[in-house]
């Protein structure tokens, strides 16, 4: 069962001038904690859900202290269910008959005596993904994590890549690119040229002069062959100097939350193919406080990144075409980091984590060999953009 509460449930006690006055003397027979009650009991309650196609109904079971003198449990939607009676109850969240998107529903403690007034109430959000007919339109979303180390990401409580691993090619055991230090330009513009800096020549942050410039960006690559692309960062380099600046795309820079949320903005309206987000928290408590998975800063940088993700896949989800499209989501990163740095050629440096997911993709652990310069024919073989032999690219695409 995925039942994934990622933040604080929305459950308030009716004001006080809800019931009207006509219906004060029936009121008094409502025990007075009853609302206190069932806020306290409604708020053990869940409200993000994420299912797959396929996935089945998700439960929760939660206590009922209350009896029914305080008014019955009304759900605002048939996919949202409470099953069993008396102090044991189970929320049935049931997705079978939804499409892909963002559905929201909710669930109320009502007072029939008092002309049905709500005592208590909690909001739910379903989120489903359903794979797409044969030929749907395919979109890609690119998420880079600076400086996540893999055993982080594992120990860290992320919902939403744990949603996405479900129907993912993924390791937590891939490697940077081979040929350069463990630095964020060489890092990123391996990821995005899918070639190691032997062949781009960038390996050193802010000294991009040596740059081959034929080694091009995926994002490039794709808008060579028609596409078009949205590109979001919080490293000023990645939008600056990474992403060529010839290309006529769209493209914000800003602290992480700031360029997700306009991201996801993009992503409900957007008619491009190709999404880009870099996310910079990581790097930025390792460097300050340490890269490691004992590490409660670094470990919450990266739950922090995982609430980003969780917005950008609401976009997604918000799409009003996204019954009829194909979507990848890949994550990667440019480098791991040890004590509150990070460059060495060791395997605390090296090691790094790969995803690729979407609803038409099963769980595929990967095997050894993987690196970020996977992404670019990753996303370019999604997009159905031919791979020419001549660009030499060192990666290998994880998708079909
Ligand atoms: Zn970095």
């Amino acid at each position: 069962m995925t039942a994934l509460a990622t933040c604080t449930p929305a459950v308030r006690a009716p004001t006080p001038d809800a019931a009207p006055d006509a219906a004060q003397d029936v009121a008094a027979e409502v025990p007075p904690e009853c609302a206190a009650l069932a806020a306290q009991a409604l708020g053990q309650i869940a409200v993000d859900f994420y299912r797959w196609d396929g996935a089945g109904a998700a439960r929760q079971a939660f206590d009922w202290p209350l009896d029914s003198r305080c008014g019955r449990l009304r759900t605002s939607a048939a996919w949202l269910r409470v099953e069993g009676d008396g102090a044991s109850r189970t929320l049935v969240v049931d997705p079978s008959s939804l499409a892909s998107g963002l559905h929201r529903a909710e669930l109320e403690l009502i007072d029939d005596r008092a002309g049905a007034s709500v005592l208590a109430r909690v909001g739910v959000r379903l989120r489903v993904l359903r794979a797409p007919r044969a030929g749907a339109a395919r979109r890609v979303l690119v998420v880079g994590y600076d400086g996540a180390r893999p055993d982080a990401v594992q120990a860290a409580r992320t919902p939403i890549l744990d949603f996405l691993l479900e129907r993912a090619a993924f390791t937590f055991d891939a490697r940077t690119q081979l040929a350069g230090p463990t630095v964020s330009a060489p890092g990123w513009m391996s990821t995005f040229t899918g070639v190691d800096p032997s062949r781009h020549r960038v390996v050193a942050n802010g000294e991009y002069g040596a740059r081959v410039a034929e080694h091009r960006t995926f994002v490039a690559r794709a808008i060579d062959a028609g596409r078009s692309a949205v590109v979001s960062t919080s490293w000023e380099e990645v939008t600056t100097s990474i992403v060529e600046r010839d290309l006529v795309i769209e493209r914000q820079y800003g602290l992480d939350p700031f360029a997700a949320r306009w991201l996801a903005g993009r992503l409900r309206a957007s008619e491009a193919q190709l999404f880009f987000q870099h996310l910079n928290d990581p790097d930025a408590a390792g460097h300050s406080t340490g890269f490691s998975a004992a590490n409660p800063a670094y470990i919450r940088a990266i739950e922090s990144c995982d609430a980003n993700l969780g917005v950008l896949v609401d976009g997604v989800l918000s799409r009003p075409t996204i019954a009829d499209e194909d979507w990848l989501f890949v994550l990667t990163t440019d480098h791991g980091g040890s004590g509150t740095v990070h460059g060495p050629l060791d395997d605390d440096n090296r090691r790094i984590w790969f995803v690729a997911a979407g609803a038409s993709l099963a769980r595929e652990p990967l095997g050894e060999g993987v690196s970020h310069m996977d992404t670019a024919p990753t996303v370019l073989r999604w997009l159905g953009v031919t791979i020419e032999p001549s660009w030499g690219l060192q990666g290998v695409a994880r998708v079909r």
